[in-house]
C-alpha cells in the first residue's frame, strides 16, 4: 500500500492517454499513467496500426493478381495468414517498444493496474493511491453490439477479426461505416466472399454523399455485396456457419458475423459518476476545453462525444496538457480533424459535405466542384478513379474537402490545412503542385473554383 503524488495522473495509456502524458513532461509537470493492459491502447494494439498491416496485405494480393496489366510476370497463390500475422505482429511490437521507450526516456511514471476514481484527485489501483493535482480521463472505447445480439462464437468484433487465422470463404458485416468498409474490403482482397450490412442509405454513410455512392460502385466492381437501408433483426448460428436474417425478411448465410456497429465509451465501474463527473449514456461530458464539470478533472479521446480517432485524441491529449500548464492552446473543431477510411478504394475528408454546408449557411452560399481523378495523370498510371471534391463558400474560403481514390490518405493533409487556415481558392490557385502527382486534381479543383479550370 503506498500514496504516490504527481502534477498531473491520467487514467489510461492510449493515445489520448499518453499523448496527454508526454506533453505535460515536456512542460515540465510530473505525470504518473496509469494503464492496466498495453501503453498504446486500441490503436497500437488492435486497432488503426494493425488494420492498416492488414490492409497492405490486401493491397499486395491485389497487385499481384493485376501484376500483368504492368508487364510484371507473377501470379497470386493466395493467402498465408501465418506470414500476414507475423508481419502484422511484427509492425505493432515494434511501435509498442518504440512507445514503451519514449515513456521512459521522458520521465513518465507507468502504474500498472486497474485504476478507480475515488475522489476528484485520487485513483486507486489496487493497494496503491495516485493523487494528481489534475487528472485527465483516458479510458478509451470498446467495440458496442446490438440490443440482444451477442458477441459469441461465430459473431464476432474487430478484436477477434483481426485474431482469425484464416480467410473465411464467406462473411456477413453488420455496419457499413469505417470499421465495417476495412475489414470487407481485406476480406474480399483475401478471397472471401463479403456481403455489408448497413441500416442507412448509404456505405460511409457519413461521407460526402457522391463519394459514397463511388465507393459502392467501386465495391460492387470488386464483387463486394451490400444491403443498405434495411435493419438486422436477428442471427443464429450453429458449427458450420451463421444466418443473419434482416428485417425485410432477406437471410444472409455467411462462415462469420462481424459486428461493426460502432464504439461505446470504456467508463463504467470507473468511478466517474460517483466522483460528481457529469456523463451522457456513458460518454464524459467537458466544455470545449475538455474540462469536467469537476474542477482539475479532464477527458480526452474516445470516452469524450464526437468523433472516435486516434489523432483527435493525440490532439486532445497535447491540448489538455498545455491548458493545465497554462498555455491556452487553440481548440480545434471535430469538423476540422481529417478523416479517413482506408478501404479501397480509399476515402479521405476534412469539413462540411455539401449538404451541411447548405444546411448551414443557404444553398445560395455554398458552391463546390468535384475533379474526377480520371483527368489525373498520376492516378491514371496508378489505376484508380474517384474523384476530389471541394466546398467553398461563396466568395468566401474552402470549408470542406472529400476524396475518393488510391493513397488519398495521403492527400488529406493539405486538404485539412487549407479548411483550418481558411484558405481561398483564389489564393491557393496560383499555388503549385508537381507534376504528375495525386495532388495535383487538388489544385485543378482549386484553379475551377477560382475561375480558371486547366484540364477541366
Ligand atoms: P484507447 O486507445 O482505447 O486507450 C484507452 C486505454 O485505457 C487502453 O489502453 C485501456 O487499457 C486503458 N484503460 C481503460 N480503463 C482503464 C482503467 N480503469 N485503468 C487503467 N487503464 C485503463 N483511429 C484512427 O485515427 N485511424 C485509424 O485508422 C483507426 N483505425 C481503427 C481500427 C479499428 C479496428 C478500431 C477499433 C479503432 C480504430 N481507430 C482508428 C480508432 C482509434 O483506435 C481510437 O480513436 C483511439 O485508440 C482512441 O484513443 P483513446 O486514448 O481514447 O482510447
Amino acid at each position: 500500500m503506498s500514496e504516490q503524488n504527481f502534477d498531473l495522473v491520467v487514467l489510461g495509456g492510449g493515445s489520448g492517454g499518453y499523448a496527454a502524458a508526454l506533453r505535460a513532461v515536456q512542460l515540465g509537470l510530473t505525470v504518473g499513467l496509469i494503464e492496466k493492459d498495453k501503453l498504446g491502447g486500441t490503436c497500437l494494439h488492435v486497432g488503426c496500426i494493425p488494420t492498416k498491416a492488414l490492409l497492405h496485405s490486401a493491397e499486395v494480393a491485389d497487385v499481384s493478381r493485376e501484376s500483368a496489366k504492368y508487364g510484371v510476370t507473377t501470379s497470386f497463390e493466395g493467402i498465408d495468414m501465418a506470414a500476414v500475422t507475423a508481419f502484422r505482429e511484427g509492425i505493432v511490437a515494434s511501435k509498442f517498444r518504440g512507445l514503451q521507450g519514449l515513456i521512459k526516456a521522458r520521465g513518465i511514471t507507468v502504474i500498472s493496474g486497474e485504476g478507480r476514481l475515488v475522489s476528484p484527485t485520487t485513483v486507486q489501483v489496487g493497494e496503491d493511491t495516485i493523487v494528481g493535482k489534475n487528472v485527465v480521463l483516458a479510458t478509451g472505447s470498446y467495440s458496442r453490439s446490438l440490443p440482444g445480439l451477442a458477441i459469441e462464437g461465430r459473431v464476432i468484433t474487430s478484436e477477434q477479426a483481426l485474431e482469425l487465422t484464416y480467410v473465411p470463404k464467406k462473411v456477413a458485416v453488420l455496419g457499413g461505416g469505417v470499421i465495417g468498409v476495412e475489414f470487407a474490403s481485406v476480406w474480399k482482397s483475401f478471397g472471401a466472399d463479403v456481403t455489408i450490412i448497413e441500416a442507412l442509405p448509404h456505405l460511409a454513410p457519413n461521407e460526402e454523399e457522391s463519394v459514397s455512392k463511388q465507393l459502392e460502385r467501386a465495391f460492387r466492381k470488386r464483387g463486394i455485396e451490400f444491403s443498405l437501408g434495411v435493419r438486422f433483426q436477428s442471427v443464429t448460428q450453429d458449427d458450420s456457419g451463421v444466418v443473419v436474417t434482416l428485417e425485410n425478411g432477406t437471410t444472409i448465410e455467411a462462415e462469420l458475423l462481424l459486428v461493426a456497429v460502432g464504439r461505446g465509451p470504456s467508463t463504467a465501474g470507473l468511478g466517474f459518476e460517483e466522483a460528481g463527473i457529469t456523463m451522457d449514456r456513458g460518454f464524459v461530458l467537458t466544455d470545449e476545453r475538455l474540462a469536467t464539470n469537476i474542477p482539475g478533472v479532464y477527458a480526452v479521446g474516445d470516452i469524450v462525444p464526437g468523433l472516435q480517432l486516434a489523432h483527435r485524441g493525440f490532439q486532445q491529449g497535447i491540448f489538455v496538457a498545455e491548458e493545465i500548464a497554462g498555455l491556452s492552446p487553440i481548440v480545434v473543431d471535430d469538423l476540422n480533424i481529417p478523416k479517413v477510411t482506408y478501404c479501397d478504394p480509399e476515402i479521405a475528408s476534412v469539413g462540411y459535405t455539401e449538404a451541411k454546408a447548405v444546411a448551414k449557411f443557404g444553398a445560395d452560399k455554398v458552391s463546390s466542384y468535384e475533379y474526377s481523378l480520371g483527368g489525373n495523370g498520376k492516378s491514371s498510371i496508378l489505376g484508380t478513379t474517384g474523384s476530389i471534391k471541394v466546398v467553398r463558400e461563396v466568395d468566401g474560403p474552402i470549408i470542406g474537402i472529400h476524396m475518393i481514390g488510391a493513397r488519398v490518405g495521403e492527400l488529406i493533409g493539405e486538404g485539412q490545412l487549407i479548411v483550418n487556415w481558411e484558405a481561398y481558392p483564389e489564393d491557393l490557385a496560383p499555388l503549385l503542385h508537381a507534376h504528375p502527382t495525386q495532388n495535383e486534381a487538388l489544385g485543378e479543383a482549386f484553379l475551377a473554383l477560382a475561375g480558371k479550370p486547366l484540364h477541366a
